[in-house]
């Protein structure tokens, strides 16, 4: 369990083979590609994109809460794919003869949902080989309005008391998940640059992959964000998503060369589970 900008993160994120983004604390997560055995306690998935290694879990995610009976998911599916799931869930109930219990959502970008009083998802678009997007989550909280600053607070008490709006609501930025992407979303989206905790992939770290080929597979490079380093003001950045062909020895190698000293501090690389012994 990782903890970042003061959020637990309990993560799982290899290129092409499986991401699940979970938030222990917030009870939700983002993508499912293989159901791991936590991820049934999570009752809202935001999913970013159909590839395999992002939904694939989803069916499993399901019966699995069923079979525990605990309440039906609600599952964030962006507009375009919402047929294709229902379909999708539809064939699994006849193949498993059970009738998994789901809640879709279709969200996209300008949409929001609300995870909890105090929190809202907001997708955004981001830059794939198909149709992909991110979400920021933004918190939402009441601050005192900036002209009462130096009231007292027996006074702000009675004007409350009167009637008086002595409140605001003020959004934050808590974390901003890209999904697969280009780079070009840093670009385009403030929320990515400015979330408190950014969960970015940055699936090739060398030249085994130059940054053209990775551009072709709707990836980020390494290259890229280092040559973009000053415009990112978050707290903390978790890379996800590295490509299987990278060793955690060789994932910690290239950031110490190539990360600049303005990302290094920040920069969290989610590393591929330790090799498990070998089976007998
Ligand atoms: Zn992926
Ligand atoms: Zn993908």
């Amino acid at each position: 369990m990782l903890q970042l900008a003061g959020i637990a993160v309990d993560a799982r994120s290899i290129g092409g083979m499986e991401t699940c983004i979970q938030f222990p604390g917030l009870g939700f997560a983002f993508d499912i590609g293989r159901s791991p055995r936590k991820s049934v306690h999570r009752d809202v998935v935001l999913f970013t994109h159909a590839h395999m290694d992002h939904m694939g879990g989803i069916a499993y995610h399901a019966a699995t809460r069923a079979l525990r009976h605990l309440s039906p998911p609600t599952y964030v599916v962006p507009h375009e794919k919402l047929e294709d799931v229902e379909r999708l869930l539809g064939i699994w109930r006849r193949l498993d003869g059970s009738s998994l219990p789901v809640e879709l959502v279709p969200l996209g970008p300008g949409g929001e949902l609300r995870l909890r009083r105090d929190l809202v998802a907001r997708p955004f678009r981001a830059d794939h080989v198909g149709p992909c997007q991110g979400y920021a989550l933004w918190s939402r909280r009441q601050k005192l309005r900036p002209e009462l600053a130096g009231v007292g607070g027996d006074e702000i008490a009675r004007r409350r008391r009167a009637g008086e709006v002595v409140t605001r609501p003020v959004e934050t930025p808590e974390v901003a998940f890209c999904g697969d992407t280009r780079i070009e979303v840093v670009e385009r989206e403030e929320v990515v640059r400015r979330a408190r905790l950014l969960i970015l992939e940055v699936t090739f770290l060398d030249d085994r992959v130059p940054v053209v080929e990775a551009r072709a597979k709707g990836h980020v490079h390494l290259d890229e964000v280092c040559e973009r380093a000053s415009l990112f003001e978050n707290e903390a950045i978790l890379f996800t998503h590295f490509s299987a062909r990278y060793t955690r020895h060789e994932i910690a190698r290239l950031l110490e060369k190539k990360l600049p000293a303005a990302l290094a501090g920040r920069v969290t690389p989610l590393y591929p589970p330790p090799a498990s012994p070998p089976s007998r």
